[in-house]
């Protein structure tokens, strides 16, 4: 990549003053950068964070040729700020890019822009407990042309957000409705990569589930409607007899960073962990029998999302009496752990940014 530039803002914004939410203030800076084919990526820069200029028939509007990654920056009792497999995030964005059509950015590439746009706006890195800065990377096609194709030019975008802490009022476990109309993903398709179309075909079983009094789905795999694959937009693991099961990766659930780091935090400690497909009808049965131990979901955002209730056509469990579970308890306290540098990280999980 070509050095940096960087384009300093001249009005810098008044910082959010009191509880911070999700998703909704952005720093003072953003980062861009250009493909075409004649140049490759090029111009790497650093600019005031604000609104882009598009034609309207810039082929992402039209066929969703869009992507997008999800990562954080965290500040440590000691006043640094640092992040969490940062390169897992650009070796994922590189596989989404490969599935969309999209030239690859180099990992290290990725990694740089990243850490080049925290430190500029380290300031904004909140330090409140459990605040974060999101960081939201994404690539856009935009290239004007109606006809359906793969665009010959994008941009690549990192913006930036101070987000607040996700338990804010204490890790309440969720309330889940599994999907049996809707899927999420099929073989062949894109549940495995960080498309924006994916959540936009999400919605509507999301909504389904609010109505319904629940606060997000459970996904069961496109075929049969009965392996469990995600809730909402996070990987799921359920504690039965002692193991922890977890889909496999093969196509059709997203390959969350959380969700292997779990796996390896489990296996160090002597989980067995299965990476196998568990029907719907197993984990129902399992409930029905006191089986069931722990269910949670994971991801960047909540980190760990203890899941309290399932219900599934008319049937409802609860989940350890509503309350969080011990293995649950003990990966949401070791990432967050290490997230915010209190606990020591395995080799190549942390990359200090200052
Ligand atoms: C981003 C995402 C996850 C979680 O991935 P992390 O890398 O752990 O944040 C899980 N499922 C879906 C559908 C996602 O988009």
């Amino acid at each position: 990549m070509q050095p940096i530039r960087i384009e300093k803002t001249k009005k810098p914004k008044e910082k959010p003053a009191g509880a911070l939410g999700f998703g909704s203030v952005f720093t003072d800076h953003m980062f861009l950068m250009d493909y075409t084919a004649e140049k490759g990526w090029h111009d790497p820069r650093l600019v005031p964070y604000a609104p882009l200029v598009l034609d309207p028939a810039a082929l992402v509007f039209h066929y969703a040729q869009e992507c997008f990654e999800g990562l954080k920056a965290y500040r440590t009792a000691a006043g640094g700020v640092q992040l969490f497999r940062p390169d897992k995030n650009g070796e994922r964005l590189a596989s989404t890019h490969r599935r969309l059509c999209i030239p690859e950015i180099p990992v290290e590439d990725f990694v740089a822009a990243v850490r080049a746009l925290v430190a500029l706006d380290a300031d904004w890195v909140p330090s409140e407990p459990d605040t974060s800065l999101y960081l939201r990377p994404f690539t856009i096609a935009t290239e004007p042309k109606l006809g359906v194709k793969a665009s010959d030019s994008y941009l690549f975008c990192i913006i930036a957000s101070p987000s607040g802490s996700y338990y804010a009022g204490g890790i309440d476990p969720v309330r889940i409705y599994v999907e049996d109309e809707y899927t999420r993903a099929a073989p062949g398709g894109t549940g495995a990569i960080k498309c924006g179309g994916n959540y936009a075909a999400s919605l509507l079983s999301g909504e389904k589930a609010h109505a319904a009094g629940y606060d997000q789905v459970l996904w069961l795999d496109g075929v049969h409607r009965r392996y469990v694959e995600e809730v909402g937009s996070m990987n799921c693991f359920f504690k039965i007899d002692g193991v922890l099961y977890t889909a496999p990766t093969n196509g059709t659930v997203l390959p969350g960073i959380t969700r292997m780091s779990c796996i390896e935090l489990l296996e160090r400690w002597g989980y067995k962990v299965s990476v196998d497909r568990l029907a719907i009808d197993d984990v129902m049965a399992a409930a029905a029998d006191g089986r069931l131990e722990e269910v949670f979901g994971t991801g960047t955002a909540a980190v760990i999302s203890p899941v309290g209730e399932l219900r599934y056509k008319d049937k409802t469990v609860v989940i350890g009496g509503g309350a969080i579970g011990p293995v649950t308890q003990k990966l949401y306290d070791t990432l967050t752990g290490i997230q915010y540098g209190r606990i020591d990280p395995p080799q190549g999980w942390i990359v200090p940014v200052e």
